[in-house]
């Protein structure tokens, strides 16, 4: 397998000390890929600026004048959790240029699959504001780029991050041809998410949302990913699978509370690896979003990387999770009426 990745120290200089999101998040992965002979098993895909018109299909154009601006002046506060610095406009920038570079690369066929290992994360940020460590739809913007760049007529975007997707969401809420499944911990930040936020218009029920009580867990994964989310995107059909890779659904990560361990992240990315496969000529780019235990973050993508070259080590130094995982029986019900899935 040729395997690429997106990575430029930019993105190290978006940074503010004693934040959860950290520079060190990536010197972390990188260290590790280096360390456990992976990175030179990996074709670096170059990164550069997202250009005006891929951004504009996302945000509004004031809203990128503002982070620009803010930017240009030595940064700020764009919300609570939101910080920008003089770097941070261009490192957001480079993200999505650099993951919709790695995807084209991947489309046509110059490699099998990838990872972009970018910051800031994107899936927080909606049309018109930063949320949530977030500057621009990263993931949203080269799915949107697939679709009306690179001829692809259905994208679908999967996000394992614990947290909701409520920018992709909100960027792609009336899009029949990108589908966006969601599974993360509700309630919680950032609110939405809900089960019957569903799509709106044409695109009712291309927004799958999985929300999870705290704790669910590798065994609660692999059913609700068996039984709802890969049938979802059988139907679908994509010719190209994104994936808004967050590592803090990890029981250990000192944000959340879900029960995801190393092997069952990795389950999780083999198997959509495997989906990509079966439906898409294995065509599939996972790009960095959240994840805020270190020790998690680094074996984590370091896992899905062996999973993306064809190897089946799974290094777990955390052990699985201390804690019973809920019954998700009414859950996985109610999905499936909501989404018409038949039993199997
Ligand atoms: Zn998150």
């Amino acid at each position: 397998m040729t395997t690429g990745y997106v990575y430029n120290e930019l993105f190290t200089k978006h940074n503010m000390p004693r934040h959860p999101e950290s520079a060190e998040r990536l010197t972390a992965i990188m260290d590790y890929l280096t360390r456990h002979d992976i990175l030179s098993r990996l074709k670096p895909v170059p990164s550069r600026p997202a250009t005006q018109d891929e951004l504009i299909r996302c945000h509004h154009i004031r809203y990128i004048q503002l982070v620009e601006e803010t930017c240009r002046n030595g940064g700020g506060m764009l919300d609570a959790d939101t910080y920008t610095n003089a770097f941070s406009y261009d490192a957001a920038l480079y993200a999505a240029g650099g993951l919709v570079d790695l995807t084209a690369a991947v489309v046509k066929g110059e490699l099998d699959n990838g990872f972009a290992l970018v910051r800031p994360p994107g899936h927080h940020a909606v049309p018109i504001r930063a949320m949530g460590f977030c500057l621009f739809g990263t993931v949203a913007i080269a799915a949107r780029a697939a679709r009306l760049d690179m001829g692809l007529e259905r994208v679908a975007i999967v996000d394992f991050d614990v947290h909701h997707g409520n920018g992709t969401q909100d960027i792609l809420y009336e899009n029949p041809d990108i589908l966006f499944v969601s599974s993360h911990q509700y309630p919680y930040y950032p609110g939405t998410g809900a089960i019957n936020e569903i799509g709106a218009g044409s695109a009712i029920g291309a927004t799958i949302n999985l929300p999870l009580s705290a704790m669910t867990g590798n065994e609660d994964f692999k059913r609700l990913y068996s039984e709802v989310v890969f049938p979802v995107v059988r139907r679908f059909n994509p010719e190209l699978i994104l994936v808004s890779a967050g590592f803090d659904a990890h029981w250990d990560d000192p944000l959340a509370s879900l029960g995801l361990s190393l092997e069952g992240y990795t389950w999780l990315s083999q198997s959509l690896i495997d989906l990509a496969a079966e439906l898409c000529e294995g065509r599939i780019v996972f790009t960095l979003e959240g994840g805020y235990n270190l020790d998690v973050l680094a074996p984590g993508v370091g896992n899905t990387f062996r999973a993306l070259l064809g190897d089946s080590y799974v290094d777990d130094p955390v052990g699985p999770a201390p804690r019973q995982e809920p019954d998700i029986s009414t859950l996985l019900a109610e999905l499936k009426k909501i989404h018409q899935i038949g039993e199997a």
